[in-house]
């Protein structure tokens, strides 16, 4: 194994697997998973090693956690074998939100308790072990978001807490009110999407040492599918470094550049098929020397680094 299997997140000790997987997708295809397909997922998963499993309360236009948590009920495991991850704060504009009269975010404290409520019983548990704010809120009052946070977790509904989407400054302000540190940020990168290399993103993860979430680490399909100057020359790069490799899928390559960056990234796989889950996992035992990874980086920006 190249890298660490689990990453700790907190002094309490709470860890996830080295890969999570995604429930976004889970309500994507022609037909509603029953709880016996969701239920073999979650176990092929575990064969895997991803024990973590990413969710939001809007996914699915508000159904995923429903329907991921039948499974969860019908597949009958310890709950202390997995974790569970969601989020709150967007408000779609949907059936299932009469009330929303357009999109829009909220991260008060009363929100977040009632997003909470909703998520346990939608995922059929007692707890979460981690709840991440989805998206920074212009809005947000950070005195009473802690507030809000800090309840949930006081209550014994949230393990830890943590944010997605902020900036290096919005998550130093959400922590400066918080008695307990924000585990992790949970942003876009993968071979096509770069920018959290250069933006801050990154040195910020690194020196408070949280290891952040990557969501979208394939691009969300993109990296395969685009026909673009810059997907095709990724998808050569990756090739050749794959070749050099001893022919793993790129999709490990894409995966093992991500693992290959010092902060321990984690990232949460979006597909939800066991051949191509398999195939990532892979990543976990490939080591990307430095100039192989330069070159997947250059593929992706066009050019050398300066
Ligand atoms: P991704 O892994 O970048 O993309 C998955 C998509 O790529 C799937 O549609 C998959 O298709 C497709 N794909 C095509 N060829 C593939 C191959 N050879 N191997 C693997 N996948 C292939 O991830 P994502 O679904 O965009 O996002 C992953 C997770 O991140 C989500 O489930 C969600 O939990 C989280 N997320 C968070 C945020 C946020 O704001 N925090 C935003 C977006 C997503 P198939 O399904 O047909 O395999």
């Amino acid at each position: 194994m190249s890298c660490e299997k689990r990453i700790i997140l907190n002094a309490e000790g709470l860890s996830l697997s080295r890969l999570v997987l995604g429930a976004w997708r889970l309500l994507s295809g022609p037909e509603k998973p029953d709880a016996t397909s969701v239920a073999r997922l979650i176990n092929d998963a575990i064969d895997l090693g991803m024990t973590s499993f990413d969710h939001a309360d809007i996914y699915g236009d508000y159904g995923v956690e429903e329907v991921f948590g039948a499974g969860l009920k019908h597949w009958g495991g310890k709950r202390e074998a997995i974790e569970l991850i969601t989020k709150c704060d967007i408000m779609l504009k949907s059936d299932a939100r009469p009330d929303n009269r357009i999109k829009h975010y909220d991260t008060s404290a009363a929100h977040i308790k009632a997003s909470v409520d909703r998520s346990l019983k939608n995922l059929h548990t007692d707890y979460i072990d981690v709840l991440l704010i989805h998206r920074p809120d212009p809005l947000m009052d950070a005195d009473e978001t802690a507030r809000g946070l800090e309840g949930v977790v006081n209550a014994g509904k949230v393990r830890a807490v943590g944010v997605s989407n902020f900036s290096p400054s919005q998550f130093d302000l959400l922590a400066s009110r918080l008695p307990f540190p924000l585990v992790t940020n949970q942003i876009e990168v993968s071979v096509v999407n770069t920018h959290s290399l250069f933006d801050g993103s990154l040195d910020h993860a690194q020196r408070l040492r949280y290891a952040p979430m990557i969501w979208s680490p394939l691009s969300g399909g993109r990296l395969f599918t685009g026909d673009g100057p810059q997907e095709k020359r990724v998808r050569e790069a990756l090739k050749a470094v794959a070749d050099e490799t001893g022919g793993a899928d790129i999709s490990a390559i894409a995966i093992a550049w991500l693992l290959r960056h010092p902060v321990r990234p984690i990232p949460v796989l979006g597909s939800l098929k066991r051949e191509r889950l398999a195939a990532m996992a892979a990543a976990l035992a490939l080591e990307l020397d430095r100039q192989q990874w330069f070159a997947i980086l250059k593929a992706s920006t066009g050019q050398d680094v300066p």
